[in-house]
């Protein structure tokens, strides 16, 4: 926490990769997997992950019974459907912030998990949205969870998670007015990976 009380967000002129091509995401996924992820990037953005993530994102929070949480990183493929365009945000990994201030109630990424973060990312990725957990209290956004959305995850493919490891619910949120997601695409343990 800095000076005027507000999270130290790192935000310094970091990685910040171009999209990635609907060419490149046929090249990671194959045919089939390509298809099915763009036929459901008509419906708006889709967040695919492998339940190996999703793993390690519970695993890390259901440690304890206070807010804990980290960071995302993945990569963007920009989806062109004229006149609008819809992104697919592959997850690659979650970072656990480590030095998180965290109170039941309320929670403060500190600098590393932004550092741990740059230095995880590859060429293509970049920080995608964070996560958090509400132990015991259920899924949903608070307040100051869409306030932290629109202050520092206000970009249309920024996903902001939520989970209630207790209770096993989680919720999903894009964008600077934390929109429910609704396209979540599990992905097979060797699809998304270059080869
Ligand atoms: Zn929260």
């Amino acid at each position: 926490m800095n000076a005027s009380g507000k999270p130290i967000i790192w935000k310094g002129s970091g990685h910040s990769p171009g999209f990635s091509s609907i060419g490149e995401l046929f090249h990671s996924f194959n045919m089939i997997g390509g298809m099915q992820l763009c036929l459901l990037s008509t419906g708006g953005l889709v967040v695919a992950l492998k339940k190996v993530v999703k793993g390690k994102i519970y695993k890390h929070l259901i440690q304890q019974r206070t807010e804990m949480g980290g960071l995302l990183i993945g990569t963007v493929y920009r989806i062109d459907l004229a006149p609008s365009q819809t992104y697919i945000v592959v997850i690659a990994d979650s970072i656990p912030s480590l030095k998180s201030e965290a109170t039941s109630v309320s929670l403060k990424l500190g600098p590393d998990v932004w550092l741990s973060a740059r230095n995880l990312c590859k060429d293509d990725q970049r920080v995608v949205g964070w996560y958090h957990s509400h132990p015991g209290f259920g899924a949903f956004f608070s307040s100051t969870d869409k306030k932290t959305q629109r202050d520092f995850f206000n970009q249309p493919y920024n996903i902001g998670l939520v989970v209630d490891p207790f209770r096993k619910e989680e919720r999903w949120f894009c964008g600077k007015e934390s929109a429910i997601i609704q396209n979540l695409y599990y992905m097979k343990s060797r699809q998304g990976t270059k080869s």
